[in-house]
């Protein structure tokens, strides 16, 4: 595996790749990987010829009072699982090669990032801007034939998706389900933030979802009742929600029904974490 720190050097690793017509996969991250982190790698590495993971932790999504400056880093860590794994290039670009002097550009995709987390009150548009800003260009610079995110953020993979067919990109968006440890808590970088008592009481995110499964796996349909029983679990363990909300998980238009796939999404902070986490729920 080359470690690759500019955008140059990367296209001189990719343009024989391409010239030979091996198919390059991509793996957006922000590092300090999990095993959510390395099913990504992993599906990759299975179905392209070329594996690529960028790892940039991209300030301009992070908003004035987010972690940026304590989001977990450890790139020999990250570098020695990615090998492992078979990846064939960690591109790892300084702040400088990412925005470089006099950038000024973004990328918006409206509609889909003014809800949950894109509420004004929550991260706001602008993280999102963050995130399709930087997706853009590491598109650009990689020209991937497949790129791969995850369903933990389930909003995220569809602005992802919106933003490559609106923008007419030339790249297959694969979304990868939610890799959860053993008691159902859903990786995240961000769990390191949690004490032994917080990580119990962020099982509350995830029992939430559970129990808005069983609901609708017994024959509710009504997003009253369904959001009502994901609450009681969130009660129980005295977790605040920024918000769980019932939403169509095509548009993200509100649901007042459980008919057709129903994205379940739920957000709180637990300690120090804002945790994320959601399910689909009457999907065929
Ligand atoms: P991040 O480094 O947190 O920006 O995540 C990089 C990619 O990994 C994103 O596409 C995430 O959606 C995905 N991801 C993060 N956590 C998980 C998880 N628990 N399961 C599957 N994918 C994940």
């Amino acid at each position: 595996m080359r470690t690759i720190r500019t955008v140059s050097e990367l296209r001189e690793a990719l343009a024989p790749e391409r010239r030979a017509g091996r198919s390059i996969g991509l793996v957006p991250t922000m590092g300090f990987f999990h095993g959510g982190h390395l099913s990504l790698m992993r599906s990759a590495r299975a179905e392209c010829d070329v594996v690529v993971v960028s790892l940039f932790v991209n300030p301009t999504q992070f908003g004035p009072n987010e972690d940026l400056a304590t989001y977990p880093r450890d790139e020999e860590r990250d570098a020695a699982l990615a090998e492992e794994i078979g990846v064939d290039v960690l591109f790892a670009p300084s702040l400088d090669e990412v925005y470089p002097v006099g950038f000024t550009t973004t990328v918006s995709v409206h509609g889909l990032t003014e809800v949950l987390d894109g509420h004004p009150a929550r991260r706001g548009q602008g993280h999102f801007d963050g995130v399709t800003t930087v997706v853009t260009k590491l598109f650009n610079m990689v020209q991937p034939d497949r790129a791969w995110f995850g369903q933990k953020d389930a909003q995220q993979a569809l602005v992802i998706k919106r933003l490559v067919r609106d923008l007419d990109i030339p790249v297959t968006v694969e979304i990868a389900p939610t890799v959860r440890d053993a008691d159902g808590l859903a990786l995240s970088s961000r769990n390191v933030y949690l004490s032994p008592e917080e990580r119990e009481r962020a099982l509350a995110l995830s029992r939430a979802l559970q129990a808005a499964e069983q609901a609708v796996a017994a024959g509710e349909r009504d997003a009253g009742t369904v959001l009502a029983a994901a609450r009681s679990e969130l009660d129980a363990r005295g977790v605040e929600p920024e918000y769980i909300e019932l939403r169509s998980a095509d548009d993200l238009s509100p649901a007042a029904r459980v008919d057709g796939r129903t994205l379940l999404a739920v957000a709180a902070r637990v300690g120090r974490a804002r945790l994320i986490d959601n399910t689909v729920l009457g999907g065929a």
